[in-house]
């Protein structure tokens, strides 16, 4: 490797490595992690493509926190506590201001997820981000997507459509229909840019959700795994899916319904719980779990070919 990514890899990506896991960060061949005794290793990968996954005019602070944080949710799915994670880094220039920017968000994300970078790779060549996140879980305590059973309830935490509103504010779609109020639309983009990983709220998943899945393609989508691979009916009920004060605030609420639905990128927690057990406040009850396939919801955002018709969307 040459010299100049030495310099790069020292001076912005050393630093955000220490952790309780961490027996050996960056500067050797290899990272060494301490898996806690009993636990089970919990690894996922997630990549970013300039203009794929992100707008080319995405600032680097949040590009950073946004891979991690989006990589980060999926330890929180599996009810994973944060052990470590690398990056791997294509850059097209090794850009100071650039760089500086990006190590910032990195530490921001680091500090929030608690995660340490504990390694990485880093190459020239069209902007991508690999993220590599590493969690522990007791042995046998992972929350899958297939251990839903006919009459749990379906959860969610916090609310939905936020961060499919704010790209449609970004990409200048909602110009002549609905803009939030000033005050609002900075939490709305960081609803999009810097989502948060239920990571703590997880932990207290486990042993009580019987599945569990984050909402990254959208909640029908993703409610449709956890459908699949348990191999029951998940009905959601759209009345009931909780939307921001910023959201209510829109005059179309056909739209915001939409925007929760199907609008992905809110990396909120998915779940269901047996019927005995009720989630924290910061959860909604939205559905439940029958006998049957696939996903089945009462809203025409849900069936969009129907036209308006108020049906049931069978997602099988
Ligand atoms: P090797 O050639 O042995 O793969 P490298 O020269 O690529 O090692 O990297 C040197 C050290 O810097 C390694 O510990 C590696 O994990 C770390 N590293 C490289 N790129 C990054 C990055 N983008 N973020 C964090 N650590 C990195
Ligand atoms: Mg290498």
């Amino acid at each position: 490797m040459a010299a100049r990514e030495f310099e790069v890899i020292y001076r912005w990506f050393a630093g955000l490595g220490a952790g309780d896991a961490v027996a050996l960060g960056v500067g050797d061949d290899a990272a060494i992690l301490d898996l806690p005794t009993g636990c089970q290793m919990v690894v996922s990968t997630d990549t970013l493509v300039e203009g794929v996954h992100f707008l080319p005019e995405t600032l680097p602070e949040d590009i950073a926190y946004r891979a991690v944080a989006t990589a980060a949710s999926d330890l929180a799915a599996m009810a994973a506590a944060p052990l470590g994670m690398t990056l791997a880094l294509t850059l097209p220039e090794a850009d100071d201001l650039w760089l500086h920017g990006f190590s910032q968000g990195l530490a921001a994300a680091v500090a929030d997820t608690g995660l340490p970078l504990v390694g990485g790779d880093t190459t020239q060549g069209p902007l991508t981000l690999s993220v590599t996140v590493m969690g522990a879980v007791p042995n046998g305590q992972a929350l899958l997507r297939s251990g839903a059973r006919v009459g749990d309830r379906l959860w969610v935490t916090h609310t939905l459509g936020d961060a499919a509103a704010a790209l449609a504010m970004l990409q200048g779609e909602l110009a002549d229909t609905w803009l939030p109020e000033f005050d609002h639309q900075d939490w709305l983009i960081d609803r999009f840019n810097r989502p948060t990983p239920r990571l703590d709220f997880a932990l207290g998943l486990r042993g009580r959700a019987t599945a569990c899945i984050d909402i990254s393609d959208g909640l029908l989508a993703d409610a449709r795994h956890i459908a699949d691979a348990s191999g029951v009916a998940l009905h959601i009920d759209a009345q009931l899916i909780p939307l921001s004060a910023v959201l209510i605030d829109c005059p179309n609420r056909e739209l915001a319904l939409r925007w929760a639905l199907t609008g992905g990128d809110d990396y909120e927690l998915l779940f269901t719980l047996p019927p005995g057990l009720d989630a924290p406040p910061e959860c909604t009850l939205i559905g439940e779990v029958r006998a049957g396939l696939g996903v089945h919801c009462d809203h025409p955002a849900a069936n969009p070919g129907a036209g308006g018709h108020l049906g049931y969307a069978h997602f099988h």
